[in-house]
């Protein structure tokens, strides 16, 4: 998750809130599903041990301990049998872009750099179905390593966003254990997030398969806590109020509830914004409770909780199965749609 925010934008998004306050119907109480499923805590901890440990350096945007995340991730993907989406039949998707240096005048060169992202693919099973796609994607990336910074100086991001990549993972797993998909799902994990997302912009650009045929997208963004803005075991969803998706997933058993901190404006900061003013209906799925640890190296595996992470997931096997097969295609609701 990423901290800009203009004031001009939280203005907007007050109004839209209040607008959807107003004029919104009841929350659609979850209905609650009993299926079997792949995720366990186990296979959590695993992903977020490996993504979050002290070794993964915080994975920070653009640099070498970003791209060995990328690697790891592209093994998981590998080993579930997930096919490579990335450059030359691999997984990895390499970015090459130019940052401006902060504090620089506006007409100093930028700076060079590479990211990465990770793409698989599972193409959908049905020939007409197969044309459409589902995007499920997290980022990769957080902000590495202070090195002038006293103590412990490594930003594990277990929570932003390693607990996203490990959904990603798990219902990629998931996916991929059972009945093929209908339609084709891609799964992404974007590089350079933090720090503008960059991974996500040149995705959108350069997509594994053609951009009008995604049909939704679903970021998942700091999941490894509850949030006690919501009840129990609940997730939420920035801009619900958006479109019809999270409505159709609560109806179809998600614990998805609308994003309790609207004045945080959650929906235009993670990379679900790049793909939502391209017109595709993007949203992000947490459980952020606007803990005191966000962008700071105690945002680490100490202080996940891993029962309501792993429910968290398994909560979103069957919704998201649903979409995969099913022949629903989003809208935004009037106004919803991002303009700029
Ligand atoms: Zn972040």
């Amino acid at each position: 998750m990423n901290p800009r925010i203009s004031p001009l934008s939280r203005f907007i998004l007050l109004l839209v809130a209040i607008a959807a306050a107003v004029g919104a119907p009841a929350a659609i109480v979850a209905q609650s599903t009993k299926t079997a499923t792949t995720v366990t805590e186990q296979s959590v901890r695993k992903f977020m041990e490996a993504l979050a440990s002290d070794e993964m350096r915080g994975r920070g945007s653009a640099t070498a301990d970003e791209l060995a995340a990328a690697k790891y991730i592209a093994a998981q993907l590998r080993a579930l049998k997930v096919d490579p989406a990335g450059d030359n039949g691999d997984y990895l998707q390499t970015v090459k872009f130019t940052r401006r240096q902060r504090g620089a005048p506006a007409d100093a060169p930028g700076i060079e750099m590479t990211t990465t992202n990770v793409l698989g693919i599972i193409r959908g099973s049905d020939p007409k179905f197969a044309k459409e796609t589902i995007l499920l994607s997290a980022h990769l990336d957080h902000l590495g390593i202070r090195a002038n910074l006293p103590g412990d100086n490594i930003f594990n991001g277990a929570d932003d966003d390693a607990s996203g990549v490990t959904a990603v993972l798990e219902l990629a797993q998931a996916l991929a254990a059972g009945p093929k998909p209908k339609r084709t799902v891609v799964f992404a994990l974007f590089g350079s997030e933090e720090i503008g997302g960059y991974g996500a912009r040149y995705f959108q650009e350069h997509p594994p398969v053609p951009i009008d045929t995604f049909v939704a997208n679903l970021e998942f963004e700091m999941i490894a806590r509850p949030d006690s803005a919501v009840a129990a075991d609940t997730l939420w969803l920035t801009g619900y109020e958006r479109s019809n998706l999270g409505s159709e997933l609560a109806r179809h058993g998600a614990k998805l509830v609308a994003d309790p901190h609207p004045e945080e404006n959650f929906f235009r900061r993670s990379d679900n914004y790049v793909l939502a003013r391209k017109g595709i209906i993007a949203h992000t799925v947490s459980s952020f409770g606007l803990h005191t640890d966000y962008h700071r190296p105690s945002d680490d595996l100490s202080h996940v909780d891993f029962k309501h992470m792993t429910d968290a997931i398994a909560s979103m096997v069957e919704p998201v199965r649903w979409l995969v097969n099913s022949d629903f295609k989003p809208q935004w609701n009037e106004g919803g749609r991002p303009l700029e």
